[in-house]
C-alpha cells in the first residue's frame, strides 16, 4: 500500500498533481490541495515528478 502526504508548508497549489493523478485522489478545494483518499495512491509517483516544489512524498507500507 502507498501513502500519499503534502507537506502543506511547500505546497503553492499550482495544481500540477491535481491534473496529473490517475487516480483522482487528490482534489483542488478552496484553492488548497486535498487528498481524498491517500490509502487509494497507486504509487505511480506522477505527482512527485509533476511538483515543482518537493511538496509530496509517497510512502509504501
Ligand atoms: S503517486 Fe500517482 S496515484 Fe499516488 S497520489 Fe501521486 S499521482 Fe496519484
Ligand atoms: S504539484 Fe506540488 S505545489 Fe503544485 S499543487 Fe500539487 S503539491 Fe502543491
Amino acid at each position: 500500500m502507498f501513502i500519499v502526504t503534502r507537506d502543506e508548508s511547500k505546497c503553492d497549489a499550482c495544481g500540477e498533481c491535481v491534473e496529473s493523478c490517475p487516480a483522482g485522489i487528490l482534489v483542488m478545494e478552496d484553492g488548497k490541495v486535498k487528498i481524498t483518499d491517500e490509502t487509494a495512491c497507486e504509487g505511480c509517483e506522477t505527482c512527485i515528478s509533476v511538483c515543482p516544489t518537493g511538496a509530496i512524498t509517497i510512502e509504501e507500507r
